[in-house]
């Protein structure tokens, strides 16, 4: 494979590593266990666990659980399934929550030291002394608190004798700091709430900004790599960690993965769920890592997705038809070619009197084992699509019409001589004659015929249900429309064929199993499906539209 220039954050760790910084790389993917991870999600987790791979050293995976409102377990079983599915290992399966205990010393040092207080002004009054990015802030009537006050109220609110938001911690840092977030932030709150994992131990707990750096310094995380938004955090990350005198860790940032026609936060995609706007958070149309595996992705597609993308500095809009590029380059060599016809007619064969025989179709002409062959039977009366055949032929028709010769596909060359409509004037049949010297791999008729076209044996053909998707919504980018994203979900986003013909073979069919439906797409095998029942999804279809 040619070789790929570094990107920033590799070059940053390759220099800590040559200079000697570091002996160990330490990375860490942290998902906060408040709904289902999605594409985004993957970008970060093939960067972490790719730069340990590469680098040596380890990942650890940690849960940012130190919200309990949002928080289940459901999400935490589907995160690591999911990290897992993509192919990656994690070092140490590790929560914040771990760490409450640990925090709130931290919480208690930087009081002793005098950087930090109790504050009871309402969430007004501090909003009102925060200054503006071009006007200082106020101090709060409490910032001079006692050391000792500080120490006794905050006990007492760790003991739960306080209402929520009576009270809040906040660091001492600098009311006139040119960064917001820098004056004076808030780094407990008390919230009487049950945690998915402390249960009721705890009714205050540490903020994003006073647990994420702490938790990284904890594990001795050397590049702590998040997303853009936290750029203007870092300075007080450095400063936490600083004051608190515990392992430096780093922070990095790079530009988190924007993709058209979809939106990609937690809590966006979970009101989707809530308002049954999809099916569930794997619905194949959702850009969640468990909607891409149901829709027919496979790792390694998503790998070669993110891998492409590549690390950037700086905000960019990806196109979903890329991600769909990926896919299909990988099925392309790994999916079995099979015939199912979606909008089905009859076609009969008046001279065929052999009643029924076994064709040997080959698998997958793209597969570097050659795929192997398999069984199609072929019989005097097929379905074909409707769309392959026209009563009045258009110009450059090489298909089926009035007089016109095709090939079916694995089988014989047939001429339509007839056809049949009903009262409506909807063709129903079409009858044509075949010619027994055309059959594939053993053609002796000299005839040259420029459309093939599949099929399926009407007395063996199965059916199936079948589902095709299209994007999620109608604006290219539904997060900067005016009004609700939800105004721009796609209507036509799913439609389901209730009952299509497909070749026996497919009976088969198992969940990992990946086909192309010659000339109709990818599709897979959807859990939905019984004995009784097949289910269908289209991953993709053919027709690549990405620009390169
Ligand atoms: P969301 O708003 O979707 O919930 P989040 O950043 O709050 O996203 P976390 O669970 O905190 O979700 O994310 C875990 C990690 O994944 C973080 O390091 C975060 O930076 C990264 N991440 C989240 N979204 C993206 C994205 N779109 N592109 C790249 N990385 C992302
Ligand atoms: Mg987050
Ligand atoms: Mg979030």
């Amino acid at each position: 494979s040619e070789e790929k220039s570094l990107n920033f954050i590799e070059e940053i760790i390759e220099n800590d590593l040559n200079n000697g910084k570091y002996e160990t790389l330490v990375t860490r993917f942290p998902p906060e266990p408040n709904g289902y991870l999605h594409i985004g999600h993957a970008k970060a987790i093939c960067l972490n666990f790719g730069l340990t791979q590469k680098y040596g050293g380890y990942t650890n995976l940690r849960f940012d659980d130190t919200n309990p409102v949002t928080e289940k377990t459901e999400y935490v079983n589907s995160q690591q399934e999911d990290i897992k599915w993509l192919g990656f290992n994690w070092k140490n399966e590790l929560y914040a929550s771990d760490y409450f205990d640990e925090l709130y010393s931290f919480a208690i040092k930087l009081i002793e030291k005098g950087l930090a207080y109790v504050d009871e002004s309402s969430a007004d009054e501090i909003a009102a002394l925060k200054g503006t990015p071009t006007e200082p802030g106020q101090d709060s009537q409490y910032r001079n608190r006692s050391i000792e006050e500080n120490l006794d109220i905050f006990t007492r609110m760790k003991n739960g004798e306080f209402a929520d938001g009576a009270y809040i911690l906040r660091a001492k840092i600098d009311m006139a700091s040119p960064n917001m977030l820098m004056r004076d932030p808030i780094i407990y709150r008390i919230k009487h709430a049950e945690h998915h994992r402390t249960g009721n131990k705890w009714c205050i707990y540490p903020m994003y900004d006073f647990a994420h750096g702490q938790s990284d310094s904890i594990e001795n995380i050397t590049h702590s790599i998040c997303t853009l938004e936290y750029v203007s955090h870092r300075e007080l990350y450095d400063w936490f960690i600083e004051k608190l005198e515990i392992f430096p860790s780093k922070q990095y940032e790079f530009a988190r993965l924007n993709l058209t026609s979809t939106v990609m936060s937690k809590r966006k995609l979970l009101q989707l769920v809530n308002e049954n706007l999809v099916n569930g958070w794997d619905d194949p149309r959702m850009p969640t890592i468990s909607g891409l595996r149901r829709r027919g992705f496979t790792p390694k597609s998503v790998r070669e997705f993110c891998d492409r993308i590549g690390i950037a500095k700086r905000e960019n809009l990806i196109e979903l038809s890329l991600l769909e590029f990926c896919i299909r380059e990988d099925l392309n060599k790994s999916a079995n070619r099979v015939m199912a016809v979606l909008d089905p007619i009859k076609l009969v064969i008046t001279n065929y009197e052999k009643g029924t025989e076994n064709l040997i179709g080959e698998n997958n002409p793209e597969a570097e084992d050659g795929g192997g062959t398999r069984i199609i039977p072929f019989s005097n009366e097929l379905w074909i699509e409707r769309e392959d055949f026209m009563e009045v032929p258009a110009k450059k028709w090489f298909r089926l019409a009035p007089g016109t010769m095709v090939r079916l596909k694995f089988a014989y060359i047939v001429k339509c001589e007839d056809f049949v409509k009903d009262e409506n004037g909807n063709v129903t049949e079409i009858h044509c004659t075949y010619i027994p010297e055309s059959k594939s791999g053993n053609d002796t008729s000299g005839i040259n015929v420029k459309g093939t076209i599949h099929w399926v044996s009407a007395q063996h053909a199965k059916t199936a249900e079948i589902r095709l998707y299209d994007r999620l919504f109608t604006s290219e980018t539904p997060d900067a429309e005016e009004g609700d994203f939800k105004d721009y979900l796609n209507p036509e986003s799913l439609t389901v064929l209730p009952s299509v013909y497909i070749e026996p073979a497919l009976a088969d069919a198992d969940l990992d199993g990946r086909y192309q439906f010659i000339r109709k797409g990818y599709f897979c095998l959807d859990r939905d499906s019984t004995a009784d029942k097949l289910v269908f999804n289209r991953t993709v279809t053919l027709k690549d539209t990405f620009k390169k």
